[in-house]
């Protein structure tokens, strides 16, 4: 089959063209809805920038020139895109509602489409591919770092380098990509012979089938690649990094660009209003505001510490002091306010002396005793209710499944 005519390489801004089908074919449903259909279209050019590159297919439409228009949109979506062998294949769907666009006579080979991309989708990737060219591109030449990796999807946009860079570094980089932005320089695509080329230093991706194409950013980037760039580096906006996180030796860069930037810091600015509100602080203070609620927190789980302990000990009382063993069940207990429990027991009393913190479905124990083996409680609740846990003769703890008094009935 014939190549594909791609026209979003010579112009990217073209949102719909006319195209002659080649070829239509059926393929399977889809399994989870009997009323999807799914065809596979492919025409003599398109505007659909296919899958790759790690950048995502672009989505959009058909329309059948022959058919009813209100019948046929907006039903046959196109949903994926894939070149093999250079020959793009839009894979459209539509459902029962819609009008079978080929049994009706409008979509066939050699008839007339008209294809139509989703552009403000589009647009998007496209600030997003060109900011990514710029961080590349200035990483590159300061760094002498090489993109290993790149990801663009509706979710999120990647980049992988093979060097890492410190906080600093990636701030000062973020300001020199946001006035590339500024400097609204124009990017040139550019197809120079084979012996041209070997004098060109650029950057390469390595699925470049055929002539390769170089797309510049004057005294920022020159790349070897096939998707689709705004014109002007000033149409991407705002280039923001989100996120960096060490990665195969290098770091992954998450970023945003463009709108997509602009909604995030949007949405971040809310968040932020949001907290400025509730810890009653300006927005430049939310830091300090959160630090004295979390040293408020600090300071009250100290107290409700003391008032357990002390609570706790009232109960010690209820025990008769000539009891050998004893054993305490309360609710759900600090762990180490339990653990002074145990040992102010024990001193009192010489046989064994636990706390059950927790309910009647589950009681974290400890146990311990100044003369006797522990561990010899832990085999009982170990055998009788499969309790979990271990220790020293000294002490033991462990967690334990049954009602207070199921537990009761087991004890020494
Ligand atoms: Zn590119």
């Amino acid at each position: 089959m014939t190549k594909t005519k791609r026209l979003y390489e010579t112009n990217a801004y073209l949102a719909r063209c006319e195209a002659v089908v080649l070829d239509v074919r059926e393929l399977a449903g889809d399994e989870n809805n009997k009323r999807i259909h799914r065809i596979e279209v492919i025409t003599d050019q398109t505007v659909f920038f296919p899958e790759g590159g790690g950048q995502s297919a672009d989505i959009g439409w058909i329309l059948p020139e022959d058919c009813n228009v209100d019948a046929c949109i907006p039903s046959l979506d196109v949903t994926d895109v894939q070149i093999e062998d250079g020959v793009i294949r839009h894979i459209a769907r539509y459902t029962d509602e819609g009008t079978d666009p080929v049994k009706n006579g409008g979509l066939k080979s050699g008839g007339k489409v008209v294809l139509n991309i989703d552009w403000e989708r589009r647009f998007g990737f496209m600030q997003n591919h060109t900011g990514e060219h710029i961080l590349s591109g200035l990483m590159h030449n300061r760094y002498g770092f090489d993109n290993i990796g790149f990801h663009l999807s509706d979710n999120s946009v990647t980049l992988d380098v093979n060097g890492q860079l410190d906080e600093e570094e990636i701030l000062l980089l973020e300001w020199e990509a946001n006035r590339v932005v500024y400097q609204n320089l124009e990017t040139e695509v550019s197809y120079p012979e084979d012996s041209e080329l070997s004098q060109i230093d650029y950057r390469s991706k390595i699925e470049i089938e055929g002539q390769t194409r170089l797309v510049t950013i004057p005294g920022v980037d020159i790349c070897a690649c096939c998707a689709t760039h705004v014109r002007r580096t000033g149409e991407i906006g705002l280039i923001k990094i989100v996120k960096v996180i060490r990665y195969n030796g290098g770091m992954r860069l998450f970023i945003s660009c463009g709108g997509r930037a602009f909604a995030l810091m949007q949405k971040r600015q809310q968040r932020i209003e949001e907290v400025s509100h509730l810890t009653n602080r300006s927005q430049d203070e939310i830091g300090d505001g959160v630090r004295h609620l979390l040293d408020e927190i600090g300071m009250l789980k100290q107290k409700n510490r003391d008032l357990e302990y002390q609570a706790a000990f009232l109960r010690l009382e209820t025990i008769p002091a000539e009891q050998k063993d004893a054993f305490l069940f309360v609710g759900d207990m600090d762990p180490i306010v339990q653990r002074n429990l145990v040992n102010a027991l024990c001193e009192r009393h010489e046989g064994f002396c636990g706390v059950f913190s927790g309910n009647d479905e589950q009681y974290r124990y400890i146990i311990g005793s100044r003369k006797m083996d522990s561990r010899d409680v832990q085999k009982i609740l170990r055998e009788k209710l499969g309790a979990k846990g271990g220790g020293k003769p000294a002490m033991i703890q462990g967690s334990v499944n049954g009602t207070e008094a199921r537990i009761r009935e087991i004890l020494p």
